[in-house]
């Protein structure tokens, strides 16, 4: 089982297989593949706790329903990991299948969304509902009447990132070293060969960049530039409230990318709006006019929200803010650098939380030797293209 603690001068650890820079989502996750596949791995996070940046942030939403093949098995492989995390970890990761509803009130909504599902079918994700306007709010009343189709995944849903972070961590056989910063790298010619930290320098093979948005500064210690942007983005929370549909799937307007989802008796909310790229921060600052903006968005498609906002107080809401990493293609940076020693598992955007078990199987695949040549690899020329960011 795994150690979670603070070094001391009388526990410090000089090496090991395999360096881990971040205890979020992903670096927990990189964690517990690499001591499944037998690597002595120490993680190093500079917070006190682990999953406290944008981990902490997340929606921890996840789905299929995507429109790239790579993504579709990323996920697939991902979802089957969530349903079995109790039987993998002994975790509770409080998860629920309540679906992901895309809906759309286009005029040729519903041929999009069948292009889409027909797409999806192509791709091997073949439980994906296609739904006219009318059968969509046969089964989901409080849609609009404008809504001219959806599309409906059962096995979609949300979780615990915190559970799931710490699931990961705990089941690994990893030491987590927490108020721990990386301020280096040490190096043997042109070989990474360890990090440095103010409590001592640990040896390692592999180090394995995990640090979410200070990816690009740490990489450019140790002599490369990576093509990342971090961009806000922000999570609103709404306490309980007798209008919101408890049973209700994560709803999202695919029109506008406005987002919401029941989480107990209240719900939560997102919108990924026009932002400028900024560097990492260690706290994100949060805008108060997002909570109005993004109410107002998801109303278009669920209008009982109209209803929920007119006696609504501010003590009623709660708002955080982090950061999306994001590549240019907007998929992640996993696997080996043009330095020896060096690997990345990063720039999830969007989707750490929900493609942290795949990211990390490939990542560990790789830092084996094994499958190099797959969608996420560092060195890709990036193809950029239409896509909705979530
Ligand atoms: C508002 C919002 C909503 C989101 N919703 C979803 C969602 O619904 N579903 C989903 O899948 N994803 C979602 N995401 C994205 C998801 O949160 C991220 O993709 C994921 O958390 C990234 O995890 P990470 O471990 O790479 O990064 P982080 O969680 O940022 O972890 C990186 C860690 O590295 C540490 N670190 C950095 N530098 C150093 C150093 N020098 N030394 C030691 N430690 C260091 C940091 O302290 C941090 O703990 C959302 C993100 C935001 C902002």
């Amino acid at each position: 089982m795994s150690q979670i603690f603070i070094p001391d001068a009388t526990h410090f650890p000089a090496t090991a297989d395999l360096v881990i820079i971040g205890g979020g989502v992903i670096g927990a996750a990189t964690a517990f593949y690499a001591t499944r596949a037998g690597l002595e791995t120490i993680v190093v996070e500079k917070r006190a706790a682990l999953g406290e940046l944008t981990t902490s942030a997340s929606l921890a939403a996840f789905r299929a329903q995507f429109a790239e093949p790579e993504n579709i098995a990323m996920m697939k492989e991902s979802i089957a990991v969530f349903e079995r995390f109790a039987e993998l970890t002994g975790a509770d990761i409080g998860l629920h299948q309540q679906g992901y509803l895309f809906v759309t009130t286009a005029p040729d909504g519903y041929a999009t969304a069948r292009a889409r599902v027909e797409l999806q079918r192509a791709h091997g994700l073949d439980d994906v509902e296609l739904l006219t306007g009318d059968d969509a709010r046969a089964r989901f009343a409080y849609l609009a009447p404008e809504i001219t189709a959806a599309t409906f995944r059962q096995r979609d849903g949300w979780l615990s990132a915190h559970e799931l972070t710490y699931g990961y961590a705990r089941a690994s056989n990893a030491q987590f070293f927490v108020d721990t910063t990386v301020l280096g790298f040490c190096r043997e010619q042109n070989r990474i060969v360890g990090v440095v930290t103010p409590r001592g320098e640990i040896r390692a093979a592999r180090v394995v960049i995990c640090a979410g948005p200070f990816a690009a500064p740490l990489a450019k210690l140790a002599g490369i530039e990576l093509p990342l942007e971090n961009i806000r983005r922000h999570q609103l929370t709404l306490g309980k409230h007798s209008l919101i549909p408890r049973a209700a799937p994560m709803v999202v307007d695919a029109d506008t990318g406005a987002h919401w989802r029941p989480e107990g008796a209240g719900a939560v909310f997102g919108w990924s709006q026009p932002e400028p790229p900024s560097v990492p921060l260690e706290y994100v600052p949060t805008d108060w006019e997002f909570p109005a903006r993004v109410l107002d968005g998801v109303a278009r498609v669920t209008p009982f929200w109209n209803d929920v906002i007119e006696n609504l107080k501010r003590s009623d809401l709660g708002l955080v803010a982090g950061q999306y990493t994001e590549t240019p293609d907007l998929n992640p940076l996993i696997g080996a650098t043009a330095i020896e020693g060096l690997w990345l598992n990063c720039a999830y955007g969007g989707h750490g939380v929900m493609m942290s078990a795949a990211g990390a199987r490939v990542c560990v695949d790789e830092l084996r030797g094994k499958n190099t040549d797959h969608a996420f690899r560092v060195n890709r020329k990036f193809k950029t293209g239409e896509k909705m960011v979530l």
